[in-house]
C-alpha cells in the first residue's frame, strides 16, 4: 500500500470528532446540551450496527442521544407521530430516521415530515432545494464527508472534472450539487451510462457511490486522480465475510493520486458530519453563532 495515496478517513473524523467535541463542552458550560435523535425501525443488521455507532459517538462527543426502536411493523401513522414529538421536544437538534425503512412505510412522507431545522442528514426536500440553489442548506453527511476530504486533499477544486458514479438522493445528487458549488465540471453516471470506463478516466475527482463491489477497475482511472469510494459492500472471500468498496483498491490505488480505503474511509466521515450538522442545528436553535 503506497501511504500518500492513502486518504485516512478514521484520522480525519477523528479530528472532525475532537473539534465537535470541544465546541460541544463550551456550550454545555452554557447549559445547552446538543441532543441527536436516532429512529430506527425494524431489525436490519447493518442499520443496527451504524446506529449503535451513532449512539456511541454522540455520547463520546458530549451530545446526549435518544435511540427510537421501533418494531418492524410499526405504522406510517405511529411513525409519524413520533417524528411530530421529536420536531416539538426542545432537547431535540437532530433527528435520524435510520433507511432504508421497511416496504410498507412511506419514506419520503417522513423525511418531509422532519423540521427542516432538525434535519442533520439533510434530506427534507427544503434541505435539497436550499443546497440545489446555493442557499445555506442542511447537507447530507456522507456527500459532505466526502467534499471534506477532497478540499483537504486537493485545496482549490475550481475547474476540476468530477465524475460521480451514482445518482442517489443520498449520496449521488447531493455530492454533484457540492462539487457544482465548488466549481467542478461535474458528470453524473449511472445504470445507462454508456463507456463507463471512458467517462471515468476523464475524471480529476472521481466519486464511487454504486453498491457493487470492485466494479471500478484500475484502468478506470485517470493517472493522479483522486478516487473517493462510497460504496460498502460485504462479499464472501476465502470463506469470511470482509468489507470492499466500489473501486477495486488494489488495482486503483497505484494508479490513483489519492484514494480512501474501504472500510476506514467515507464511512467514519459520515458520522463525524452527522455531530457536526447536530452541533449546527444546536447553535442555531440556541441563537449562537456557528461553527466553521
Ligand atoms: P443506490 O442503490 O440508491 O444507488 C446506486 C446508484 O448506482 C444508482 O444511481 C444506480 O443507477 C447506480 N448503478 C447501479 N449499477 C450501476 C452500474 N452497473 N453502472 C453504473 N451505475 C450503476 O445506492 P446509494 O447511493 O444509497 O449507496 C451507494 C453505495 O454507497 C452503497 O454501497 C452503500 O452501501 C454505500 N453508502 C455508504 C455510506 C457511507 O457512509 N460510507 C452512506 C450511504 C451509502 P440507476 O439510478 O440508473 O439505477
Amino acid at each position: 500500500v503506497n501511504h500518500e495515496a492513502l486518504i485516512d478517513g478514521k484520522a480525519f473524523s477523528a479530528d472532525v470528532r475532537q473539534r465537535v467535541a470541544a465546541h460541544v463542552a463550551q456550550l454545555k458550560a452554557r447549559g445547552i446540551t446538543p441532543g441527536l435523535a436516532v429512529v430506527l425501525v425494524g431489525e436490519d443488521p447493518a442499520s443496527e450496527v451504524y446506529v449503535r455507532n451513532k449512539g456511541i459517538q454522540t455520547r463520546e462527543a458530549g451530545m446526549n442521544s435518544y435511540e427510537h426502536k421501533l418494531p418492524a411493523d410499526t405504522s406510517q401513522d405511529a411513525l409519524m407521530a413520533l417524528v411530530e414529538q421529536l420536531n416539538a421536544d426542545d432537547a431535540v437538534h437532530g433527528i435520524l430516521v435510520q433507511l432504508p425503512l421497511p416496504d410498507h412505510l412511506d419514506s419520503e412522507a417522513v423525511l418531509n415530515a422532519i423540521d427542516p431545522a432538525k434535519d442533520v442528514d439533510g434530506f427534507h426536500i427544503l434541505n435539497v432545494g436550499l443546497l440545489a440553489t446555493g442557499q445555506k442548506a442542511m447537507v447530507a453527511c456522507t456527500p459532505l464527508g466526502c467534499l471534506m476530504m477532497l478540499r483537504d486533499r486537493l485545496g482549490d477544486l475550481s475547474g476540476l472534472n468530477a465524475v460521480i458514479v451514482g445518482r442517489s438522493n443520498i449520496v449521488g445528487k447531493p455530492m454533484a450539487q457540492l462539487l457544482l458549488r465548488d466549481s467542478c465540471t461535474v458528470t453524473i453516471a449511472h445504470s445507462r451510462t454508456r463507456d463507463l470506463g471512458e467517462v471515468c478516466r476523464r475524471a480529476d475527482i472521481l466519486v464511487a457511490a454504486v453498491g457493487r463491489p470492485k466494479m471500478i477497475p484500475g484502468d478506470w482511472i485517470k493517472p493522479g486522480a483522486t478516487v473517493i469510494d462510497v460504496g460498502i459492500n460485504r462479499i464472501e472471500e476465502g470463506g469470511k465475510t470482509r468489507l470492499v468498496g466500489d473501486v477495486d483498491f488494489d488495482t486503483a490505488q497505484g494508479v490513483a493520486g489519492a484514494i480512501t480505503p474501504v472500510p476506514g474511509g467515507v464511512g467514519p466521515m459520515t458520522i463525524a458530519c452527522l455531530l457536526a450538522n447536530t452541533l449546527t442545528a444546536c447553535c442555531r436553535a440556541a441563537g449562537l453563532p456557528e461553527p466553521d
